[in-house]
């Protein structure tokens, strides 16, 4: 068995996406939002860019979008503490336009050392743009919404964007239904987990815990 990562692994990734300079976007930049949330999450987020209010905090999912995001996560038991956040680029694109294929490329092994390092069960990839980072020959975030998608011995779960949902009340229901899935995948990988016989958590201890929780 692999040993847990640790928070300090986490940070020295963080560390680096902030002094990152490798595109166009840290010249705009108030600062980086590398990502939030405790190394030990088994549920991962990627969303697509940091907006006004998460550059300005340098946290991600801070917003409107940040709020429907807290209440699915709850709607299935769990809370933002159980999750780790981060999105396909790290700054925010001037006046919110869309990422750049250049500037997703330059951010995107960040994203690979993060999934490698946290392992987690599941990956919720919210929205088009991170579908299109994770998962490039895919169908459609339309098709794909709420299914599991195995890929490279990683779990997936496409679903549309929280910002697309804050207007559409049949899109915020879909996203609400397609969470009770997800945590059925969950607690299907959590069972998966005891069968094999590794810790349902990995092991840490109180202070690191502490730390994972508070240190962007
Ligand atoms: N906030 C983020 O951090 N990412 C998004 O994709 C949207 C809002």
């Amino acid at each position: 068995m692999q040993p847990a990562p640790t928070t300090e692994q986490l940070l020295e990734i963080h560390g680096r996406i902030r002094g990152c300079v490798a595109c166009r976007l840290h010249e705009t930049r108030t600062q980086a939002v590398p990502g939030y949330g405790p190394v030990e999450a088994r549920i991962m987020a990627v969303g697509e860019a940091p907006g006004e209010k998460e550059d300005r905090e340098g946290r991600p999912f801070v917003g409107a979008a940040g709020t429907l995001l807290t209440e699915l996560v709850e709607s299935i038991g769990l809370t933002r503490r159980d999750i780790y956040i981060t999105n396909t680029v790290r700054c925010r694109p001037p006046g919110n336009r869309d990422p750049e294929p250049d500037e997703v490329s330059a951010c995107s092994h960040f994203l690979d050392e993060q999934i490698a390092l946290l392992r987690p069960d599941v990956i919720l990839i919210l929205g088009r743009h991170a579908l299109q980072r994770l998962l490039p020959d895919s169908a459609g975030i339309s098709r794909l919404h709420g299914q599991r998608v195995f890929r490279d011995d990683r779990v997936y779960v496409p679903l549309y964007h929280p910002a697309a949902a804050l207007y559409n009340g049949s899109l915020r229901e879909t996203l609400f239904t397609d969470m009770q899935r997800v945590r059925g995948y969950l607690d299907e990988a959590e069972a998966a987990r005891s069968l094999r016989g590794a810790p349902a958590e990995p092991e840490t201890d109180p202070a690191a815990d502490q730390l994972s929780l508070f240190a962007l």
